[in-house]
């Protein structure tokens, strides 16, 4: 069988980023990313080593120039575009072939997610216009939590903030988490997609997740990415109260306070140094404490969120590790499992240490449940999941002109 092509766009307030993939393909064929649209500096850049300045482009003026690009390497008719969205609510459990009704619910959710949904439908604005003889899918970064029960995405407040205002735990990175789950059973020989997991996602973004034979059962993010895991910059769980604090105590209002929360807290906020695991992975070793604190302080509340996470699960078969600093820094890795040990999970230290960069691997000592480092690859589901979204259609709609 011919192997189906695949554009996926994932659109960013000032970014534009592409990726052709081809179907079961874990490399893509050409990737390229526009940033700082619409001011005087636009400009893209792509794998084959290609750069432009674009003026004032906008989405569509970017998208447009990198399209004879994409043309020179997709040997096949593109079967579809995949756009990642970042909120899907209630309304989306699943990957949805764009119309006129999609269109308005990722709107209708933009309070939920006012930077990232308004640029996801710019990107998905930009390729409809420009490529409009291709199906279009969007797949949502929440609608893998959507399978989590109420008592996980329920907050203790009262009942018409839910029903009334959609005020949950929604969770985020699904597309990564759903990613990895599948992939560790395939590492651990179990039935496709089948186990029982503890999910890290570790990026600049962080969350955590417990999967149940490939479904979420629940995780760290909630309304928004900034509950949970201490991340790059954004500082993750605080008692609810410090806002109420810093205003009486410090006057400050809520943009002041937002902007402390997801901008200058996190690893940069401990460390007083970087929001960047590796220079805090070298600065620690040079005898920095804030470096030393911010990597400690990490590791212990991820430890503590998937300990918690556990009794999500009726077992834990096996803890994952992926994102930038999950598939890289052995120090996390190892810091994290040192407060694992009551869970029986217990690493190899020189599997760790060795694991080759950018290869997925196992690296539990024996006798302890899997631990998996997976490089994830979110453009591959999204492509992956367009396509299931296109075998879902009429016959008529999977053949573009
Ligand atoms: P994003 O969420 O933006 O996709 P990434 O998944 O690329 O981010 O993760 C970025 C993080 O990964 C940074 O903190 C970076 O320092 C960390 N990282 C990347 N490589 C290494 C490494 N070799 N050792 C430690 N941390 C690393």
């Amino acid at each position: 069988m011919t192997k189906r092509l695949v554009l996926v766009i994932n659109g960013g307030s000032s970014s534009i980023k592409l990726a052709l993939r081809q179907q079961g393909s874990s490399k893509p064929l050409f990737e390229a990313q526009a940033e700082r649209l619409n001011t005087p500096q636009a400009s893209f850049s792509c794998s084959g080593g290609e750069t432009q300045s674009l003026g004032d482009a906008d989405h569509r003026e970017a998208l447009n120039a990198l399209l004879p690009l994409i043309k020179k390497y997709a040997q096949l008719p593109i079967s579809v575009v995949g756009h990642r969205v970042v909120h899907g609510g209630e309304q989306f459990t699943g990957a949805r072939l764009i119309d006129d009704e999609v269109l308005a619910g990722i709107q209708a959710n933009a309070p939920l997610a006012p930077l990232h949904n308004p640029a996801n439908l710019s990107g998905i604005r930009a390729a409809t216009e420009l490529l409009p003889d291709i199906p279009q899918v969007a797949v949502f970064d929440t609608a893998f939590h959507q399978s989590m029960p109420p008592h996980a995405f329920r907050y203790a407040l009262p009942d018409e903030l839910y029903a009334v205002h959609g005020v949950r735990r929604y969770g985020f990175h699904g597309t990564s988490h759903q990613y990895v789950a599948h992939q560790a059973s395939l590492l651990t020989g179990r039935q496709d997609g089948y186990g029982a997991w503890l999910s890290a996602h570790l990026g600049n973004g962080c969350s955590s997740c417990a999967i149940l034979d490939g479904k979420s059962m629940d995780t760290s993010m909630g309304l928004t990415p900034l509950e949970g895991l201490v991340m790059g910059t954004r500082s993750g769980d605080v008692d609810p109260n410090l806002h109420a604090h810093l205003a009486r105590t410090l006057g400050w209002d809520l943009p002041r306070i937002e902007q402390l929360l997801n901008r200058e807290s996190g690893l940069l906020g401990l460390s007083g140094l970087s929001n960047d695991m590796r220079e805090l992975e070298q600065a620690r070793a040079d005898g920095h404490g804030g470096a030393q604190l911010a990597i400690e302080v990490f590791c212990y509340r991820l430890a503590r969120s998937l300990a918690g996470l556990a009794v999500a699960l009726p077992r834990v078969d096996g803890l994952i590790f992926t994102g930038g600093i999950g598939e890289n820094s052995a120090l996390t890795r190892a810091l994290t499992l040192n407060h694992l040990a009551v869970m029986g999970l217990h690493l190899d230290p020189d599997r760790n240490s060795g694991l080759p960069r950018g290869e997925a691997g196992r690296i539990e000592a024996p006798g302890s449940p899997a631990i998996l480092v997976i490089p994830t690859d979110e453009e591959r589901q999204i492509a992956e999941e367009s396509l299931t979204v296109m075998d879902r259609q009429p016959a008529q709609m999977e053949t573009p002109a």
